[in-house]
């Protein structure tokens, strides 16, 4: 098969470009991080060569060596670094380095302020890989040759970062990618050696295969010229060394290898477990959350060898999904070197390491939240809402999980706080057996409901629960240290032992005296409530809604969602009145049938709005409200009753 050498010119996705300027800007100050990048992809590109050659052996080409190169040269000004590893196709080529195959691309640029500070603690999360190599270069070519295609698809790609490549279809005898880079005016302090070298040595050092610089030496004498190949990097993998002999910034550089991160970690767990099964894990967790973060199925984060060979990194059998966001290497002597990914799916050893990794990552989180409080408040930021999804999915560490819970409370609601239930169980009243929340849509919506009311009279600590996540986990978790955790707005009000008995009492009479009334507001309302009834749970406000305590796990919040969408059907929510409220004495003294009903109205409609739901007829609430304005307003005498 003859291949045509065609050469297209193909435009970069519109954000590739904004996102170099911004890159080339933001990173300038820390430029030689373009090396370390560009050797983590060819290092990266070894590792797969290793991997899939395990299954096909011809992809070696008999070149089972795997080296990347960097060579300059101060006349032409440029800088190559080359590797014979896996090399890309031409579809490859135009697919990873063409476009941002990066979900949340259009969220990141999105989130750009435009602000140049700001913007730049931005990129690092994003990770620019490749495209660092703009900061220095103003023009980069690739040339590549997929492993185990014939030499004629060798493939040149070529940009000045303008917007647009060139590709092209070339021979290439070699294996792998080679990238040149044409530095830019005003870089050529990076074509020395001592320079690329201290540059491999500080970021690539544990790069586990050799970096090699080709050094030219002349014999002082015979003034002979030859060529000698250095290995500059230590070429050992990091996480085989014992934890003594690794420093804080060897830690630190690896993480921003593996995570493919410009920022620091927040913390590192790193664990050789002996024993029947043997293998050690090197874990961080990042101290940013990526923009792809909530991307379930995106898991690339954790690297799984085997004898330190690189085996995959896109399979959740490493870590569950509740702990995407960590990052690093785990590193097995036991399993098999021909594992495949098929045969790791189902694999008992894998199982062991994976829940050995879990409980590791656990404790170190336990340790965190415990002796180091910034950083644990950190974690939670950033990674809390996907951390708590571990509530649903893994009941063996359920317990555990549950300590690491944070939450907004009434104890501090004048910002959003990191309350743990610990710290609620601690403070419970004397008497008080539940833990109580609420669910709401936003942290002043919680904090603001009516239903706090007698929660806020008496003192009893309610948790704000406002993210999304927190409605499931509320449906999957009903008990903590043996208490059960009870919404505030389902079901009767019934605070056990902290009820007051004359409360009660009055609330008794209140409901006989008032019989009557609840009896006509239900039958304005119809079938929007299942119930009127009296409540004590209010002091301030008239009225509120609750859920049913029959209604199927469902929350108020979620309850009124649904009716908002598909009203009269399923479960309907209970409108609860308060006895001493002015607004119900003067219901019970109205005469007037359409303002009572205006009346009922209303009291149904701002209990719905106090709980952050739509109201299906916005219009006719304002009209009722606006009608019951002016009577207030009009001397009696002047009001003609319809
Ligand atoms: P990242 O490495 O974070 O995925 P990059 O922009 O650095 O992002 O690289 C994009 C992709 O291009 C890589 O995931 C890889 O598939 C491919 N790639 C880059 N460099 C090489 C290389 N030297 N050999 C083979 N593939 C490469």
């Amino acid at each position: 098969m003859t291949v045509e050498a065609h050469k297209e010119t193909l435009g970069f996705q519109t954000e590739i470009k904004q996102l170099l300027d911004l890159m080339i800007h933001s990173l300038y100050s820390n430029k030689e991080i373009f090396l370390r990048e560009l050797i983590s992809n060819a290092s990266d590109a070894a590792d797969k060569l290793r991997f899939e050659a395990l299954s096909d052996d011809a992809l070696y080409e008999s070149e089972t060596d795997l080296k990347i190169w960097i060579r300059f040269d101060p006349q032409a000004r440029i800088i190559t670094i080359e590797d014979n590893g896996i090399g890309m196709s031409r579809e490859e080529v135009i697919e990873n380095i063409g476009i941002i195959a990066k979900s949340g691309t259009q969220q990141f640029f999105k989130s750009l302020t435009g602000d140049q500070a700001k913007d730049s603690r931005l990129i690092g999360q994003f990770g620019v890989g490749f495209y660092s190599s703009f900061i220095v270069a103003d023009k980069v070519s690739l040339e590549t040759r997929r492993a185990g295609l014939t030499k004629e698809h060798g493939v040149r790609w070529e940009s000045q970062g303008d917007g647009a490549y060139d590709i092209e279809t070339i021979e290439r005898e070699k294996r792998g990618t080679t990238v040149t880079l044409h530095l830019r005016e005003g870089e050529d302090e990076l074509l020395a050696d001592y320079r690329l070298s201290s540059i491999i040595k500080k970021y690539s050092d544990h790069i586990t295969f050799p970096i090699i610089m080709p050094k030219t030496k002349t014999d002082e004498e015979t003034k002979e010229t030859t060529v000698e190949n250095e290995v500059i990097n230590s070429a050992q993998a990091l996480w085989a060394k014992s934890k003594n002999e690794i420093t804080d910034e060897e830690y630190k550089e690896f993480y921003q290898h593996v995570a493919h991160d410009f920022d620091e970690p927040l913390t590192h767990i790193h664990n050789k477990v002996e024993g029947t099964l043997e293998y050690t894990t090197l874990l961080y967790i990042p101290s940013r959350a990526p923009f792809d973060l909530w991307d379930r199925n995106k898991q690339h984060g954790v690297k799984l060898y085997v004898r330190r060979v690189f085996i995959m990194d896109d399979n959740d059998k490493l870590l569950p999904p509740y702990l995407r966001f960590m990052r690093g290497v785990i590193d097995s002597n036991d399993l098999p070197l021909n594992v495949s990914r098929e045969i790791l799916q189902h694999n008992k050893q894998l199982d062991s390491i994976r829940s050995g990794a879990v409980k590791k990552v656990l404790s170190a989180l336990k340790y965190l939240a415990e002796n180091e409080a910034e950083k644990y408040a950190t974690f939670w930021k950033e990674f809390g809402r996907v951390f708590k999804e571990g509530i649903i999915e893994d009941h063996a560490n359920r317990d555990q999980i549950a300590k690491l819970l944070r939450f907004s409370s009434t104890y501090d609601d004048n910002s959003v706080s990191q309350i743990s239930l610990d710290d609620y169980v601690k403070r419970m009243k004397e008497g008080q057996e539940k833990i109580y929340y609420i669910t709401a849509e936003s942290f002043t919506a919680a904090k603001n409901s009516p239903h706090l009311e007698i929660f806020r009279k008496k003192g009893v600590e309610v948790l704000l629960l406002t993210e999304q996540i927190d409605e499931w986990v509320t449906m999957h978790f009903h008990e903590f240290e043996g208490k059960s955790l009870q919404s505030v707005t389902k079901g009767e009000l019934n605070l056990g032992s902290l009820e007051d008995e004359a409360e009660k009492k009055a609330t008794e009479q209140a409901s006989d005296k008032l019989k009557p009334l609840l009896e006509k507001i239900q039958a304005v309302l119809g079938d929007k409530v299942k119930e009127v009834r009296v409540t004590h749970r209010l002091t301030n406000s008239p009225a509120c809604l609750v859920a049913d305590s029959q209604a199927m796990d469902a929350s108020l919040e979620r309850l009124l969602k649904v009716m908002g969408q598909n009203a009269g059907t399923g479960s309907k929510p209970i409108l609860e009145i308060n006895p001493d409220h002015p607004i119900i004495t003067t219901l019970q003294n109205e005469q007037n049938k359409a303002r009572f009903a205006d009346w009922s109205h209303i009291l149904f409609d701002q209990s719905l709005l106090s709980e952050g739901a739509h109201l299906e007829d916005p219009a006719t609430f304002v009209n009722r409200m606006n009608q019951l304005f002016v009577a207030m307003a009009t001397p009696p005498s002047l009001i003609i009753t319809p």
